[in-house]
This record gives structure tokens, C-alpha cells and sequence, in this order.
């Protein structure tokens, strides 16, 4: 990271606002709607300043400032935008299977760029969603009105960074000219654009300006195919100044010329061997021989005498040498103030370019949108401002995009609401599709509040101020962050700022610690939301802590839902459905199977797992059990090696070894050993 200091004073306020009212050229900031932002002006004055600065005075294109209103726009933290893969993948951080990859079919640079700044800033207000909704529905209804709009769009170049670059004196010839043709598609544009229905594609339409006095003067002023220099001529076009054409004339014509006079000069003499020529220390001269001397008409100047004959100027000669000599550099230097004459009169356009440039990326970004809701079959959802998120078979947008061939993704609803279903308690084992699951009512409902359409059958959701993701510290190893102190951290940072209007996506939580302490943290975080009315937001809660799902019995708005497997033989399929109930099971132990552990340790797990199942400990119990700790010391630990129903030790135990014969020992030890191997078959 730069850090550049700046002094104090620079942060005064009427230095921070004179520096503001000087750029805007006003006596005060009112038009813009910031007048009484008194921190603000600072901030925006300080950064004035500092471009003034660096950028030598050249900010013409700065035309506007505007308050920028954090209570519009959803915030999207760092964790949830990467853990949502919103602009780059979790594992390899490619933008290749992150949800900007799949929904960017953007034309132009503007557009790519729009689209990114929509994506990573949901709105919160239902009225701009309704009305991107509404352009992207005209262009996703139309095809053959956005085909062909698609098709201008791709010739249009990034007038939005040209004409930042004519403003600062930057723009070469070649950027002029892709202004030009970019700008020349737009009586094109608004031409299709006028067979549109949706009202806010007619007011865009209204406001695009086709700039004529700029596209005509491109055209008549600079070449097809000019140079990327400024300073080398070959940049105007012949016909736009009559001085540049006289002396690209004279240049060009410099032989002809010479070949002229020699002739006219040949004919007035009556010499015939009268010659002009050029060298280097003389320039050009008229040559006579000796035999001619008597007739040298009277305008012309000795310059030099050789042995047979005479060299001679005349005044006409040497103004045209002059032009001649000097012409390549008038020619660039002459172009050169041409072509700054031209980008200073394409600069006071800057205001309606950058118009321009505006609403050629609204309408590539809402055609973006309408062919990714055409081509992967997404529905318009019913965006309002109820407490509730209802999806009908729901897709995560990169997920069946990515799923190889023969495998279909599953689709899935979700009901949320605050005074209903307000969180839901997900089990399911390892792999069975918690994770896409709970992305992916994240990404719905983030696409639904950018006003996109959404990979469903049918979406209603009521509009959320934030969302908020939580990724299991195993999940994240690749990002640095596995400890639990992190998991702990970003929990409370959710905890403490959430809102009953928040959307939280736990994905596990309390893993990075023992088993009882997880529990008990995952317990207490989920009570916590469903108890305190301020932070009762609407959370997707998955785990595979199934001891969890004892809280939908306790508290009325936690309801367990779960993702199916069936069980086949020893291994599990996964079905990939979310339905209603809990997981009993974590299936772990076939997980482990199906990923190739030895068939020992399998089977030991399994016997661990039977013992372990009988003394299952849940918050509440283990609670209980904490009571009793002090009642029944024993009851303190169990063994993982402690054998269930052990009649044996106790028939061992119970056995007196003085009273027995050595025949009676043999015949105990051996119906003992039957015993086991009965045990052993069963
Ligand atoms: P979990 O979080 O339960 O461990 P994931 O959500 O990571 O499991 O899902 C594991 C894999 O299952 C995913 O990588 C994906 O390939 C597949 N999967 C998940 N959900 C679906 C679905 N709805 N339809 C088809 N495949 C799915």
C-alpha cells in the first residue's frame, strides 16, 4: 500500500469547500445535493486536491459530485464476497466459475464494468430494482431487439475512459477516431431503441445524444488511419485547412515544381541548358554555363562561380526552398495544434459524452442480464418488502452451470420468514450439497436485489439489508484463515451488527474446536438470533452437529430441514434435496469409506461410533450432566474404548480363582471364548 501524507490544513473546511466550488465553477454545492455534508465536502475536497495535484490541473472531465449513500446499497464485506464467489473463485481465485463469469456477457468495457459495480453493490430500495427489472424483462421478451442491439454495442469502444483521456490531454489520433465510430453508432442505437416498450428503455433513448457536431467534426479533421503520435504528422485529413494542404502540397509536389520552373525559367531565357538543382550547402540554384552568360535575366543572384559555368538564386527560388525545407515541420507542427484545436473541442463536450457513455453501459449491462436470464431459463422474481424469501426450485447459478455432463442439478426451495420459519437448522452429511445450498439462496436473493432475474421456477423476496456469510474455518484453509479465533471474530462481527431485515448463511460453525464446545457455541450463537428481536435475522444455519436439531423443539421459529441421502448397503447416495426434518445421522463414517480409508479403520470407527452413540451427549444433556458432575464423580468421563454391554468383564470379575480347579478354569475360559465368538457372529 502507497500512503501519501497530507497536511492538516488541507483538511480545513473552507479550503476543503473553496477547493470544491472552484472546480464545479459554482457559488455553492446545493445542485448537487451535498451542501450540508460537512464531512463529506472535506473528504471530497482533500481528494480534489490531491488529484489537482498529480494530475496538473487537468480534471475538466470531474463534472459532478454526488452523495454516495451507503443506506441505498447493500454491503457486501470482504468474507462474503469471496465467500460467495461473487468475482473470483475460493480455491484458485480465478474468475473462471465465479458468478460474475457466468452473468457477464457484457459488450463493452462500460458495460463489464457497470455490471461488476452492480454486482458488488445490491440496492436496497425497491423502486431502482423495479425499474432494472423492467428494462432487462423489455430486452429478455425481445430477442431480435437485443441481437441487434448487441451487435451496435460491440463496435462501440470505451468512451468512457477516451473521454477521460481527451480531457487530460492524454488521447492520441487513433483514440479520436475510436470515439468517432463509437459515437457514430448512436442515431443507430436509437433507432432500434425506438421500438422499445419498457419506459425507463424510452427515457434512456431520450437522453442519449447523438453528438453530430462532434462525430462531423472527427470526420472531416482526422484521417482514417492515423498515426498513434501527435507529433509526427499524417493526422488531419486533406480538405479541413487550406494551409496545411498548400504546404502538404508544396512538399509533395517539390520535384514537379522544380521540373516546372526549369522549364519556365528554360523558356523566359531562351538557354536551353538552364537546370535548377539542389545541394546541400546552396539549396537550390539555377545552373548556367558559361556560353549563356550574356543572357542571366536581370532577377537573378550570383550565389557561386565554378570553371565552366554559374550558379544563380532568384528571390521566388529561395521563398519555395524555404517552404520546401521547412515543410515537414510545419506540416507537424501545424497538425499538431490542429489536433489540439480538435481535442479541445471534443473536451467541451465532455459533460453529455459522459452521458453518453453512461447509458451505453446501462443498456449493455440490462442486455447482459436479459440473454443470461434467456439462455439459463431464470424467471423475473417478485422483489417487496415483506419479511419473507420464498423460492420455488431454486438453482445456484454457477453450480449447474459447472456440474459435468450427466449430472443435473437438484433444485431446491427455501422459505424464510421472520415470524414463521426464521432459521433453519440444516444437517446432512459431508458432500450432500449444505454449502450449494445455502450460496445459493445468498446469490438469489443478491441477484434479485441487483434486479436481475434468478435461476427458479418462481422468487418472492422481501428486500434484505445485508448478507452475511459464515464459512467453516476448514473450508478456508486456503485463504490463511483457519483458526478459530478468525470463525469466532467474524461470528460476532455478524452477531453484533446483523438486523432482523439481514440475511445470515452460517455454513458451519464452532468446527474449529472440540466437539462439546462447538456444539455448545453454535447452540448458544442460534438462541441468541432467535431470542434477540434486534438481530432476528433470517439465518441458514447448516451443520452437521444434528445434536442441533433439538432446538426446533424448543424455540417455534428454528425448523430443521435437512439434505437427503439414501442409504445403500454401506454407502450413501446423495440426493442433493432439501427437505423438511432433520439429518439422525452424519453419515461421516461412509464418507470415509467411499473416500478409500482402510477397511480397518472403517470398521473400528463404526464400533467407536456404537459406543459413543450411547452416552451422546446434547447441550442440554451435557448441561445436565454438568449439574450431576459433582453428585456422581464417575459420570465425569466416558472411554472411547469402553465396551457397552459388558457381561463378560463382569462374569470375569465375579469368577473366585482359589476355588477353582484347573479343569473348572479351562472349561470357564472356553465357554467364555464361545460367548465372544457368538457376540462376534451376531
Ligand atoms: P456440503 O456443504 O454438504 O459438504 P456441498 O454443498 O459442498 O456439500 O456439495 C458437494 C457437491 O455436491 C458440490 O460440489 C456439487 O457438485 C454437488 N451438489 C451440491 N448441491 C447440488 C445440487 N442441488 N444438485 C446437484 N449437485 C449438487
Amino acid at each position: 500500500m502507497r500512503i501519501t501524507k497530507v497536511d492538516e490544513w488541507i483538511f480545513d473546511f473552507d479550503y476543503a469547500n473553496d477547493i470544491l466550488l472552484e472546480h464545479f465553477k459554482t457559488k455553492t454545492l446545493k445542485g448537487f445535493g451535498v451542501e450540508n455534508l460537512t464531512t463529506g465536502k472535506v473528504a471530497a475536497g482533500v481528494v480534489l486536491n490531491y488529484l489537482k495535484e498529480t494530475q496538473k490541473g487537468k480534471l475538466d472531465h470531474l463534472n459532478k459530485i454526488a452523495n454516495y449513500n451507503p443506506s441505498d446499497y447493500m454491503m457486501l464485506d470482504a468474507s462474503t464476497r469471496r465467500n460467495l464467489e461473487i468475482s473470483f473463485t475460493m480455491q484458485e481465485g480465478k474468475r473462471e466459475g465465479s458468478l460474475i463469469s457466468i452473468l457477464d456477457n457484457t459488450e463493452t468495457a462500460m458495460g463489464g464494468r457497470l455490471l461488476k459495480k452492480w454486482i458488488t453493490a445490491p440496492l436496497r430500495k425497491l423502486e431502482p430494482i423495479l425499474q432494472r427489472q423492467e428494462s432487462i424483462e423489455e430486452f429478455f421478451k425481445n430477442k431480435k431487439l437485443r441481437e441487434n442491439l448487441k451487435n451496435e454495442l460491440k463496435e462501440i469502444g470505451d468512451i468512457e475512459r477516451l473521454i477521460s483521456k481527451v480531457c487530460t490531454g492524454r488521447a492520441n489520433p487513433r483514440e479520436l477516431v475510436n470515439l468517432k465510430t463509437s459515437l457514430k453508432k448512436i442515431p443507430l442505437l436509437k433507432q432500434l431503441l425506438d421500438q422499445a416498450d419498457s419506459n425507463n428503455i424510452k427515457k434512456i433513448n431520450k437522453r442519449l445524444n447523438d453528438l453530430e457536431n462532434i462525430v462531423e467534426k472527427l470526420e472531416t479533421a482526422i484521417s482514417d488511419s492515423p498515426p498513434l503520435s501527435i507529433t509526427d504528422g499524417g493526422i488531419i485529413r486533406e480538405g479541413y485547412n487550406p494551409e496545411l494542404d498548400e504546404i502538404r502540397d508544396i512538399s509533395s509536389n517539390a520535384k514537379t515544381w522544380i521540373a516546372n520552373m526549369q522549364k519556365d525559367e528554360r523558356e523566359r531565357s531562351k538557354i536551353p541548358s538552364l537546370k535548377v538543382s539542389f545541394n546541400r550547402v546552396f539549396g537550390y540554384y539555377i545552373e548556367i554555363s558559361n556560353t549563356h552568360r550574356d543572357k542571366i535575366p536581370e532577377n537573378y543572384i550570383r550565389k557561386q562561380t565554378l570553371v565552366s559555368s554559374e550558379r544563380y538564386i532568384t528571390p521566388e527560388l529561395k521563398v519555395y526552398e524555404e517552404k520546401i525545407l521547412n515543410a515537414q515541420e510545419n506540416i507537424s507542427n501545424l497538425e499538431y495544434n490542429l489536433f489540439n484545436e480538435i481535442r479541445n473541442y471534443v473536451a467541451a463536450e465532455t459533460e453529455a459524452i459522459q452521458e453518453n457513455a453512461k447509458l451505453i453501459a446501462m443498456l449493455d449491462t440490462y442486455l447482459s442480464f436479459a440473454e443470461c436470464a434467456d439462455d439459463y431459463n431464470y424467471v423475473k422474481p417478485e422483489v417487496n418488502e415483506t419479511d419473507k424469501i420464498e423460492i420455488v426450485n431454486g438453482r445456484h447459478p454457477v453450480v449447474e452451470q459447472i456440474l459435468s455432463h450427466g449430472d443435473k442439478f437438484t433444485p431446491n426451495d427455501c422459505n424464510l420468514s421472520n415470524d414463521d420459519t426464521q432459521i433453519v437448522v440444516l444437517t446432512g452429511p459431508n458432500m450432500a450439497g449444505k454449502s450449494v445450498y445455502l450460496r445459493q439462496v445468498g446469490l438469489l436473493v443478491l441477484l434479485a436485489q441487483i434486479g436481475s432475474f434468478v435461476p427458479a421456477e418462481s422468487a418472492s423476496i422481501g428486500l434484505i439489508d445485508r448478507i452475511y456469510t459464515r464459512v467453516g474455518a476448514s473450508d478456508n484453509i486456503t485463504a490463511g484463515e483457519s483458526t478459530f479465533l478468525v470463525e469466532m471474530q467474524e461470528a460476532a462481527n455478524i452477531l453484533n451488527n446483523a438486523t432482523s431485515k439481514s440475511l445470515i448463511l452460517f455454513d458451519e460453525i464452532g468446527r474449529g474446536t472440540s466437539t462439546f464446545d462447538g456444539i455448545s457455541i453454535a447452540w448458544s450463537i442460534t438462541e441468541y438470533l432467535h431470542e434477540n428481536p434486534n438481530v432476528a435475522a433470517k439465518t441458514l444455519f447448516a451443520t452437521h452437529y444434528h445434536e442441533l436439531n433439538e432446538m426446533a423443539e424448543l424455540f417455534p421459529r428454528i425448523k430443521n430441514y435437512k439434505v437427503d441421502v439414501r442409504e445403500y448397503g454401506d454407502k450413501v447416495i446423495f440426493l442433493h434435496k432439501v427437505s423438511e426434518g432433520g439429518a439422525d445421522h452424519s453419515y461421516g463414517i461412509q464418507v470415509a469409506q467411499m473416500a478409500g480409508l482402510p477397511l480397518f479403520v472403517v470398521n473400528r470407527a463404526k464400533e467407536i461410533l456404537i459406543n459413543l452413540e450411547g452416552k451422546e451427549l446434547t447441550p442440554y444433556e451435557f448441561k445436565k450432566a454438568k449439574l450431576e458432575k459433582n453428585k456422581n464423580e464417575d459420570d465425569k468421563q466416558f472411554s472411547l474404548f469402553e465396551v457397552k454391554d459388558d457381561s463378560i468383564r463382569k462374569e470375569i470379575s465375579d469368577i473366585s480363582i482359589i476355588n477353582l480347579t484347573p479343569m473348572e478354569a479351562l472349561n470357564k475360559l472356553n465357554t467364555l471364548k464361545d460367548k465372544i465368538d457368538k457376540d462376534k457372529v451376531k
